[in-house]
């Protein structure tokens, strides 16, 4: 299985193979598959990824009918925070004493990132385009804004607290695009 990688609000499966130069494929499904040498540096795949950015979305609205760069002013802020609250107020009571304050949220629309965890500030980002995922998806982003309170980087423990708290976290991540 490939790594997942995102760039400039394009999230894409990375596997590393034998091959001469980078591919790029879209999925009937939509979603990003890359295939690169061993020795190409991940910058140098993300830059690709993000040069090819006009070709993707237009590779997707062809597959279904929709261009996302329209979506960006689609949801207020209020709209976005009455639906994310509430997958955060299920997900608070497992960190309560880690964050003996409930973290206030905040949405906005991201490029390259699905969340944010602000871990002095007490506060979790959100990206606005989750209003276009699946709840599977959304609950996941925000778990793992939630494990960076713990966890500030994406070491091995932080993937066993994904692990023990969603243990289908990886097949949930799928579902973002
Ligand atoms: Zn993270």
């Amino acid at each position: 299985m490939g790594q997942y990688r995102m760039i400039d609000g394009l999230t894409y499966e990375l596997t590393r193979k034998k091959v001469k130069n980078l591919n790029l494929r879209v999925r009937w499904d939509g979603t990003l598959g890359v295939s690169a040498p061993k020795r190409v540096p991940l910058r140098e795949i993300d830059r690709f990824v993000a040069s090819k950015r006009e070709w993707i979305l237009k590779a997707r609205s062809r597959l279904t009918g929709e261009n996302p760069e329209e979506d960006r002013d689609k949801y207020t802020d209020e709209a976005c925070l009455a639906f994310f609250q509430p997958v955060s107020d299920r997900i608070y009571p497992l960190f309560r004493e880690i964050c003996p304050e409930k973290p206030q949220l905040r949405v906005r629309w991201m490029k390259s990132r699905w969340g944010v965890c602000h871990v002095g500030k007490n506060r979790i980002t959100l990206n606005k385009r989750l209003m276009d995922q699946p709840l599977e998806a959304l609950e996941y982003v925000v778990l793992h804004e939630y494990v960076h309170f713990l966890h500030p980087n994406h070491q091995s423990g932080f993937h066993q607290m994904m692990a023990s708290l969603m243990p289908d976290y990886k097949a949930r991540r799928k579902l973002l695009r």
